[in-house]
């Protein structure tokens, strides 16, 4: 794998005037937003939330914190209920908001004991009305939050050392690590350390906590590149240099939403010694330089399609680490699919076991129930993935059975069918303020349906179906074989009805494909919801039937 398609070129700031880098143009703001973040940074709204707005109630929030610092410390206002999609966009944000919170944990690819499911399982119950949803990110979303119990949340959290520091907010957002990392057999290199080095020097650092834009890292040295490294704003993706050893190769710049890009290789080699330095220069380029005139143009992607990768590692080197670092090999192409789902042997003797919860949904029943077996069994932990799925490590031989048996209980198959394997959905309008259509129970409907329909079709390799609720990108639509846009539509009586528009063909780095793709709208099509499946259906037996042996269906 030598590069990928970069999508569409994104058009470069206008010269001439101030864009707002600090390392270029000065600090003055030059939008609202930017003035409130330097007015006051987010990471302070902790201590008013803990004496103040927790005792006093949500009524007592002022908007600057409500809306934006909150976001620092992972919490979200959420949608009201029962306010239909047709009039997101006619109605201010207060009136969509419910005095209630989506509050997000991240997990940075860490491994979870049964004592942290324990405590994630019971603050679903006991706080966030038994929700819990494991996002693309590996992190667990809540919701139904109210403000007076965030400060025991956060109690119950820490003292298991997990957090929901900068889980949302211009900022170095969670970490997708390996899954696997340190105990699959043909791992290249392990990157629990620099992980764990990176998120505690600089997780909640003042010094990159007021970035353009959010800032998103994914850490992996394993063989199916499992942490979707093409679309992070930073990748390290494991590598073997002929002289050098193991190490990663540094990617920068990916990203979707409206305007998406996928990441390109700087060229360097980075040893695991010197990769926290690496981040630090590479997340501190964006501080310095990136884009602060207009939030729709501040990511890292827009930095880097101007300066193109020669001059970011120039800066990187000369400016950021004061030596050069060396040139490096690209990663080869993926091997196996980078879900983990099914049985596999460790390198040490024993199983980890992959298994696929519908659409990343999960509950505080099943959290508390899944630490209970995870004991019973004689296991070590669980990792989430960038998938919406969940990862068994450290099984015994003779526990695979029971865990597997007891996964499916739980209504997390170890053996999903080919739909409910590779759909994933975002929040939907059940609780997000921007959604257009429901996302996570029309996504489910289509995977029971479409398992019913196609059961005699035997897929070779997985169709990936993503369902996003508005023109975000959260459930990475343009990276799936089939991507679904939410919007409203006129169906055949002229009423207006929540539909999708569809974008086939895009994928990320896989075994079916060498190189990472965005796909691509198929214009003037617009499904309405009732008739997904009906479209989903008709799509892939066209598919089955008309591929040529070894045909991809982005081909
Ligand atoms: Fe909300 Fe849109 Fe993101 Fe879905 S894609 S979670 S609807 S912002």
């Amino acid at each position: 794998m030598t590069s990928v398609a970069s999508g569409r070129t994104l058009r470069p700031p206008r010269t001439g005037r101030s864009n707002g880098q600090w390392a270029v143009d000065g600090r003055e703001p030059l939008n609202p937003n930017e003035a409130f973040k330097a007015e006051d940074n987010g990471l302070n709204v902790r201590e008013r939330i803990e004496t103040t707005y927790a005792r006093e109630g949500f009524d007592s929030i002022p908007g600057d914190d409500l809306h934006g610092r909150f976001r620092w410390w992972g919490l979200y206002t959420q949608r009201k209920p029962g306010i239909d999609g047709g009039r997101t966009a006619q109605l201010e944000p207060h009136e969509l908001e419910d005095s209630y919170f989506m509050l997000r944990v991240r997990t940075d690819g860490q491994a979870l004991s049964p004592t942290q499911l324990r405590v994630l399982g019971d603050i679903s119950t006991d706080f966030a009305r038994e929700s819990a949803d494991i996002s693309d990110r590996q992190n667990i979303q809540y919701h139904w939050i109210a403000i007076e119990d965030v400060p025991e949340i956060w109690r119950r959290l820490e003292a298991v050392g997990l957090q929901t520091t900068e889980a949302c907010g211009d900022t170095p957002r969670a970490f997708l690590g390996s899954p696997v990392a340190g105990i699959a057999a043909d791992e290249i290199i392990d990157p629990t350390e620099v992980i764990r080095t990176i998120t505690s020097r600089w997780l909640g650092d003042p010094e990159l906590s007021n970035l353009p834009r959010k800032f998103k890292t994914a850490i992996t040295g394993h063989p199916s590149l499992d942490v979707v490294h093409e679309i992070n704003d930073v990748s390290l993706v494991g590598v073997v240099h002929p002289d050098l050893g193991p190490g990663f190769d540094l990617w920068v710049g990916g990203g979707l939403s409206t305007a998406p890009r996928l990441a390109e290789r700087i060229g360097v080699f980075v040893s695991e010694a010197d990769a926290p330095d690496v981040w630090h220069g590479v997340i501190s380029i964006f501080r310095d330089y990136g884009y602060r005139r207009m939030r729709t143009k501040a990511r890292l992607k827009f930095l880097l399609a101007e300066w193109g990768p020669a001059k970011f590692r120039e800066v990187l080197e000369t400016e950021y680490l004061g030596r050069t670092l060396p040139d490096g090999p690209p990663p080869a192409p993926a091997k196996g699919p980078g879900d983990h789902v099914g049985v596999h042997a460790q390198k040490d003797g024993r199983f980890y076991v992959g298994a696929a919860p519908t659409v990343g949904r999960v509950s505080g029943t099943i959290l508390t129930t899944l630490a209970d077996l995870v004991e019973r069994v004689g296991a070590d932990a669980v990792r989430l993935t960038a998938h919406q799925k969940l990862v068994v490590l450290g099984v015994p031989a003779d526990g695979v059975d029971v865990l597997v048996a007891g996964l499916a209980d739980l209504g997390l198959s170890a053996t999903p069918s080919s739909f409910r394997r590779s759909t994933m959905a975002c929040t939907g309008i059940e609780y997000c303020k921007l959604a257009i259509v429901d996302t996570k129970d029309t996504a489910t409907a289509v995977i029971a349906a479409l398992e019913e329909r196609l059961a005699g079709i035997e897929l070779d390799q997985p169709i990936a179906l993503h369902v996003n609720g508005c023109p975000n990108s959260c459930a990475r639509i343009q990276t799936a074989d089939i991507g679904l846009k939410g919007l409203i539509t006129t169906d055949d009586a002229g009423e207006s009805v929540p539909g999708f528009q569809v974008h086939l063909g895009g994928g990320l780095a896989s075994p079916e494909r060498d190189e990472a793709g965005l796909g691509r709208t198929v214009r003037g099509l617009k499904v309405p919801a009732t008739d997904l499946t009906d479209y989903v259906e008709r799509l892939v037996r066209r598919f089955v039937d008309q591929r040529t042996e070894g045909e991809s269906f982005a081909a």
